[in-house]
């Protein structure tokens, strides 16, 4: 290129240096040498003005035009880099085609939004699952095809780690799975799984334990009833059957206990008698609960105590909150050694409200934490004979933290004692109203 440059540059000037020559010859150098230049500016016009008219839409025109020289090298790479750019522009092409094609060939539905949610593309199987239309949907924001406040809240809150369950709004019997990712310039790529037969079997499961119960609870009664009858009557019975009869009113109180929770699970769990709209005086509630909790400790003499920072009330069932609230600070009772002591606060900051259940008891080792708040599991299963506890007391405290939008975190060391804490949105905090005269 540098040496063709040198090339061009030395004809031009050997040019110029000609028609100077012609112009003396005839006594006018300069006019000579003006002509020259004259004529080179004329035809790197005329070359300019055939590049500028291919460049203006190069595919249409096909090749570029043809010239010698410099300009023809010009032209020449021109040609190239376009040649290039289309082959690059083909591979790409056809690279795109085959990723849209394989989305499209998945089962689960698959969006791309811009950051206000704005849609861009999306595959066949979103359309079947979620009702879109390519010929009046695009552009369209999704909050307005999909109208779940849910999903709104989901796709505006950018926490994604865990998937938000939703009915399709186009097929009520479809039950979604969805789960978003962040892409590019804050853009959302948005996945719609159908998960109707796991949520079926779910439902199932729930119906089934909590119809189960129900059915037990009867029969259950009635024997418990008659035990309690014998047992009363123990002074007339011969020994050997005193001491059978006893422990098997013992066993049917745990088996009410049981069946209890049960029914209360199952009934947290499809989220019945949730009261979104009710208000609980917390401050009232835990005085109400560490009441009882002394009388729980009885002899063991532990020494409770209350503290309560914020008078505020909170948005919620009262009665799946007294169900948590017990269970973690009868827990603290049962798994605390006597004269330990056990200290529960309730408290706001900016984050939440907080509801703190701290205790110098038997601690948990940070194996076991991950999944104590799964059905009977227990951290030391040698030890629920001594507690008489049913094993569902922590899920019933995470499914009432998921009804009221909260979670649970808990904090333990062995030998030195546990902290659970359930932490509350501030949104669920309600100013309690003065008390008037007239009411
Ligand atoms: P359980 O009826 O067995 O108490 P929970 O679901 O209430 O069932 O608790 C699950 C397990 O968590 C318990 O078996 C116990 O091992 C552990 N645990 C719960 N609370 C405490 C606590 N305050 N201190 C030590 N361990 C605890």
């Amino acid at each position: 290129m540098q040496h063709n440059w040198s090339r061009y540059l030395r004809l031009i000037i050997a040019g110029l240096a000609g028609t100077t020559l012609v112009g003396w010859y005839f006594g006018y150098p300069l006019y000579g040498l003006l002509a020259g230049l004259m004529a080179y500016l004329w035809w790197t016009l005329g070359q300019a003005r055939h590049l500028y008219k291919w460049l203006a839409n190069p595919s249409a025109t096909g090749e570029p035009p043809k010239s010698i020289g410099l300009w023809g090298d010009i032209f020449d790479n021109l040609h190239k880099l376009h040649q290039g750019h289309l082959l690059t522009q083909d591979r790409l092409r056809a690279r795109i085609n085959r990723v849209q094609e394989s989305t499209n060939a998945m089962r689960d539905g698959v969006i791309m939004t811009d950051a206000r949610g704005a849609m861009e593309w999306w595959n066949g199987s979103a359309e079947y699952l979620l009702g879109f239309r390519r010929s009046t949907d695009q552009g369209q924001y999704i909050h307005n095809l999909i109208r779940t406040p849910a999903f709104k809240a989901y796709f505006d809150a950018r926490d994604y780690r865990e998937p938000l369950e939703i009915h399709s709004p186009a097929r009520p019997h479809i039950h979604l799975q969805i789960q978003i990712s962040l892409f590019g310039d804050d853009d959302r790529l948005i996945v719609a799984k159908d998960v109707t037969r796991l949520y079926q079997l779910e439902q199932m499961r729930r119906d089934f334990v909590g119809n189960v119960s129900h059915e037990m609870r009867t029969p259950l009664t009635v024997i418990s009833g008659y035990l309690e009858t014998l047992v009363d009557h123990g002074d007339e019975l011969p020994p050997k059957w005193r001491r059978a009869i006893n422990t098997m009113a013992a066993q049917s109180s745990r088996m009410e206990a049981l069946i209890t929770d049960l029914i209360l699970l199952s009934k947290i769990e499809t989220g019945e008698h949730t009261g979104d709209d009710a208000l609980t005086d917390v401050e009232h509630l835990i005085n109400q609960i560490c009441h009882d909790a002394r009388a729980l400790s009885g002899d063991r003499n532990h020494k409770i105590l209350v503290e309560v920072t914020d008078h505020r009330l909170l948005r919620g069932d009262e009665s799946q909150l007294r169900s948590a609230f017990s269970n973690l600070i009868f827990n603290a009772v049962k798994y605390t050694p006597a004269n330990g002591s056990i200290e529960v606060s309730w408290s706001t900051n900016r984050d939440g409200a907080h509801l703190r259940v701290k205790d110098t008891g038997i601690g948990i080792d940070p194996v076991h934490i991950p999944r104590l708040t799964e059905r009977f599991y227990r951290a030391d299963p040698s030890r629920h004979k001594d507690t008489g506890g049913t094993g569902l007391g922590l899920a019933i405290v995470k499914h009432v933290l998921i009804n009221h939008d909260g979670n649970l975190e808990i904090r333990s060391k062995v030998g030195e004692g546990s902290e659970f804490i359930c932490h509350f949105p501030r949104e669920r905090l309600v100013e309690r109203v003065p008390e008037t005269n007239d009411s």
